[in-house]
């Protein structure tokens, strides 16, 4: 599934190509793709005719503002893809669900094989309703998650993000020792923190040298310290390199390009293979039917 690095690279390219473009039309060919309008009509109508502001991503989310401010909002679920068209006679992949043209330039599709992903028109609250946004991003000191979670209701109930929410470690301590449940499955609730899931959880708890079960509020002050860290660099990184394309290879750009932080993955997907820091075999667990991959000696 496309976590925050994914999203982000998708993000840049959207931001690159099609900001300033004009929708002229919208083909939906799978209604499950827009399942949060009543009918494909009325996400179509907000969308044809207007022109692409701005491309902006909290969680795992896309949001592309529009000249009419309104707010389409895109999920990739498992195996959703944004494909920019390589030219007008380019065929479409399979499960393409969702093809937009535009006054001027090539079509963006939408792809997804196994269906979780959605695209939706943000809809505002009725007059005098605030969005309830949720407690741990209110403890965000700075940054855009907070205009956006108000711009889009849809999107209130998100965690802290860690690259668009500024927190420091001090505030990430008092989210952490709230909870009573393992690491892992504080770091990938997305009402907690958002973007995080089984990739990138793995890598940043070995950054951190924390295991995934540990309680989180039983962690130390220099421990949530390394978290912290951790968190915004192995991001930043996969950012830098990327994303991670995994064998399934359904991960790709909007150009069709895989990403390539796997290359610099310390545990993901490493079972057997040498701890980096400390050559142990790198050891493979299943915790809800979900592969979790940790060093024994190098995380407690
Ligand atoms: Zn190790």
């Amino acid at each position: 599934m496309p976590e925050l690095p994914e999203v982000e690279t998708v993000r840049s390219v959207l931001a690159r190509d099609f900001v300033g473009k004009k929708i002229k039309t919208v083909t939906v060919t799978n209604g499950r793709a827009v399942r949060r309008h009543k009918a494909p009509k009325y996400f179509r109508e907000a969308l044809e005719g207007r022109t692409i502001k701005s491309v902006h991503r909290l969680g795992k989310y896309l949001i592309v503002g529009l000249d009419d401010g309104n707010k389409m909002v895109g999920h990739l679920g498992m195996s959703g893809q944004l494909l920019r068209a390589k030219g007008p006679k380019d065929p479409k992949p399979k499960h393409t669900h969702v093809v937009f043209t535009f006054t001027q330039g090539p079509e963006l599709r939408f792809v997804d094989p196994r269906t979780f992903g959605e695209l939706f028109v943000s809809q505002p609250l009725p007059e005098g309703q605030a969005p309830e946004i949720s407690k741990f991003a209110r403890l965000s000191i700075g940054g855009d998650g907070l205009a956006t979670r108000v711009a889009v209701p849809e999107l209130a109930h998100l965690g802290i993000d860690p690259l668009e929410d500024q927190i420091g470690w001090d505030r990430l301590a008092a989210i952490v020792r709230s909870r009573t449940t393992a690491m892992k499955a504080v770091i990938t609730d997305q009402d907690i923190i958002c973007g995080i899931g089984n990739i990138y959880a793995d890598e940043i708890l070995f950054e951190a040298g924390i295991r995934y079960d540990r309680v989180a509020e039983s962690l130390s002050t220099i421990e949530i310290r390394r978290l912290h860290r951790a968190m915004t660099e192995i991001l930043a990184d996969a950012i830098k390199h990327r994303g991670s394309t995994l064998d399934d290879e359904q991960f790709v750009d909007p150009e069709g390009n895989p990403g390539e932080y796997q290359q610099y993955h310390r545990v993901y997907n490493r079972e057997g293979l040498p701890c980096p820091q400390c050559r142990a075999p790198i050891q493979r667990v299943s915790v809800r039917q979900r592969s979790t991959f940790f060093c024994e000696k190098c995380q407690n």
